[in-house]
């Protein structure tokens, strides 16, 4: 088996599922005693927020290569950003090290695809909907990429930064992504991309009509797979 990097702690509410999927995907399909090779270097997400926030991404990138860095000193065998939005900064990352880098919307896209969708909607922090580091990433492996508009845009974001990254679920929230979903299934999406970490926290499969794509669980398996493979 080989050993999975994980960047994480941005927020460390998603990379505590990260952290759980990936050992039970693993006794899954090993059984017994089984349980994942891994190490997660966990950054301080104040100061990525901060960076975000003012637009500062040569500092942000700074503080993803020194995480990369640390994964690979400790013998990681490949890296997992365990962030939709701080893929952004993928292409830095990438270069700083050797081990081999599984993007999160790569892994995202095979599964789509896998389901035979298509057009695909896309939630996500203001950065993942809105900047074509993602949706481009996207169109790339053949998706058609559908966001909401952009006072749904501006709350689907808030409410990520606001209450998901803390922590805190609360219902009008749900209410609110559901509504955001089903505008965007109306619009045509064949499926529904959670992209952002933390929002398989608030909504699941069963609050959409369409396949829901958490990029959490689809990046976690993606880990696994490349830990199994010869
Ligand atoms: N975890 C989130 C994501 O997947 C948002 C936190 C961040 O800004 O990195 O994009």
């Amino acid at each position: 088996m080989k050993t999975i990097g994980l960047i994480g702690g941005m927020s460390w509410e998603s990379s505590s599922v990260y952290y759980r999927i990936i050992n039970e995907e693993i006794r899954e399909r090993l059984g017994g005693f089984h349980s994942a090779k891994c190490v997660m270097v966990s950054v301080d997400f104040a100061e990525i927020e901060a960076y975000q926030r003012a637009g500062d991404w040569d500092q942000a990138a700074e503080a993803m290569i020194a995480a990369a860095r640390q994964v690979e000193a400790a013998g990681a065998d490949m890296l997992l950003i365990c962030t939709n939005t701080m893929h952004k900064l993928a292409p830095e990352v990438k270069q700083a090290v050797k081990l081999p880098l599984l993007h999160i919307a790569d892994a995202t896209a095979s599964a789509v695809k896998e389901a035979g969708i298509r057009k695909v909607g896309l939630l996500g922090t203001r950065f993942t909907m809105e900047e074509p580091f993602y949706t481009s990433r996207l169109q790339e492996n053949g998706l058609e990429v559908l966001v909401p508009e952009e006072a749904d845009r501006k709350e689907v974001d808030r409410i990520i930064f606001e209450e998901l990254v803390q922590g805190e679920i609360r219902l009008p929230s749900k209410a609110k992504y559901i509504d955001v979903m089903s505008g965007l299934v109306q619009a045509g999406a064949g499926g529904i991309i959670l992209g952002c970490t933390e929002i398989g926290l608030l909504v699941s499969s069963g609050d959409c009509d369409v396949p829901v794509f958490d990029t959490t669980l689809v990046h976690a398996h993606a880990g696994v797979d490349a830990a199994l493979a010869d």
